[in-house]
């Protein structure tokens, strides 16, 4: 069977694609559908080898965005309907209570993965469109989807569990689920393989640093503990997430500032976090805003540190020993200062980082603490394509 799998990761507005092969993790092509449904800022960029070729104009649906892509990908010499694709391979963000293990998509499937909409109204929706235009675009390739709340799936009653009304939370389905999973169990993973021990055998803390943002309490491989919960809100400070808030803030904002339901839901999604406190969610912006004497800018990095920290103290408690602290993502991978910060101060408790092996930028896994450290700490670059391209492929190639 061939290795070759399409990964599509939906957005609601958005689709991130990438043609590549399973088992030698070779990337053919990847791209980008940005602004879907919008009426100005249509565009996708498409690469494939050397070449990087661009669209720019309105893009109504997912599925034409689908339809400009798969043109993309033949001008740049690769014909999905004749080049042999033997899955793809799609990110569905929540499996709620029914999904935890890669599964093929039939018509049941795709239905139950469109009824848990109501959890995850703002990524199941686009997952499925996503699913029902590849099936008409590339039929008879099997179609594999990998949830982003699988590794999540064992975690204690106690972690999962929301102190309200039993009764309305099993109704509704109102527990922590999780999500980043992929990444978090990929990275943990690599990191069990690059310390050569059984992941079965550590105990990981692991910190999903992106535009979104979670951490992870690990066990012998098995996570018992996230910070996302119901939805992708809680837990970390994000780029455009507030994380954890006070329940009562909701209802409170509704009054006092009149919003409705979708206005909160805006604001606690595309409004919060660093961008709602600076201005800015990209880290890159936020840094620059600090180094020219931005307060709010500072502000807001210091409560992203403070509620980091909070976790990473809840973790220790959790594990009792640690054996491993992993960074991965836009941020865990490519900031120092958030790396250093997180961790300041932990000598007594066996956590160090090695200042110069802290700010050698390099690709692949490396370890920032010292060789000497009880607790490791390594940052290793997450690839969460490749991981959802291996499950497909193995599910596919098991039946
Ligand atoms: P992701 O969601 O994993 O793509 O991560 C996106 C985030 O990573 C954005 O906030 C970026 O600003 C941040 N990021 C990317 N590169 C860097 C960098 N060199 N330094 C600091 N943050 C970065």
């Amino acid at each position: 069977m061939s290795d070759l799998v399409l990964v599509l990761n939906s957005g609601s507005s958005s689709i991130k694609y990438q043609l590549l092969h399973a088992v030698s993790a070779q990337v053919l092509a990847s791209g980008i559908v940005e602004k879907i449904g919008e009426s100005h800022g249509g565009r996708i960029v498409h690469e494939a080898g050397a070449a990087e070729l661009e669209y720019e104009g309105a893009i109504p649906d997912h599925r034409a965005g689908l339809l400009r892509a798969f043109e993309m990908f033949r001008q740049s010499g690769l014909d999905l309907t004749t080049i042999g694709i033997g899955a793809v391979g799609h990110r569905v963000v929540h499996g709620g209570e029914v999904f935890w293990e890669p599964t093929l998509i039939t018509d049941d499937v795709l239905r139950a993965i469109d009824e848990l909409s109501v959890l995850a109204p703002l990524h199941n929706p686009a997952n499925v469109v996503g699913i029902e235009s590849t099936r008409e675009l590339l039929p008879g390739v099997p179609e594999v989807a990998v949830f982003d709340t699988a590794f999540f799936h064992a975690m204690p009653d106690a972690a999962k569990t929301y102190a309200i009304d039993a009764k309305l939370a099993a109704a509704h389905g109102i527990r922590k689920y999780g999500f980043h999973g992929t990444s978090h169990q990929y990275v943990s993973e690599k990191a069990a393989e690059y310390l050569g021990r059984p992941a079965g055998e550590l105990n990981q803390i692991v910190f999903h640093l992106g535009n979104g943002a979670s951490a992870s309490s690990i066990r012998g491989g098995v996570a018992i503990d996230t910070t996302m919960g119901m939805t992708p809100l809680e837990g970390l400070v994000m780029g455009t997430r507030p994380g954890d808030l006070d329940p009562g803030v909701t209802p409170y904002l509704m009054r006092a500032a009149d919003l409705d339901v979708s206005q909160v839901e805006q604001l606690l999604n595309r409004g919060s976090g660093l961008k709602g406190m600076s201005g800015v969610n990209d880290f890159r912006e936020l840094q620059q805003l600090i180094d020219g004497g931005d307060t709010q800018a500072k502000l807001a990095y210091y409560v992203y540190i403070h509620r980091l920290r909070r976790y990473l103290g809840a973790y220790l408690v959790q594990l009792g020993t640690v054996d491993a602290i992993v960074f991965t993502a836009g941020v865990g991978e490519n900031s120092p200062a958030v790396r250093a910060d997180a961790l300041a101060g932990l000598q007594a408790m066996g956590i160090e980082i090695d200042p110069s092996r802290n700010e050698t930028r390099a690709p692949g896994i490396r370890r920032i603490s010292p060789e000497s450290a009880p607790v490791t700490v390594l940052v290793v670059p997450t690839n969460e394509e490749l991981a959802i391209a291996r499950a497909a492929h193995e599910l596919v190639g098991a039946h």
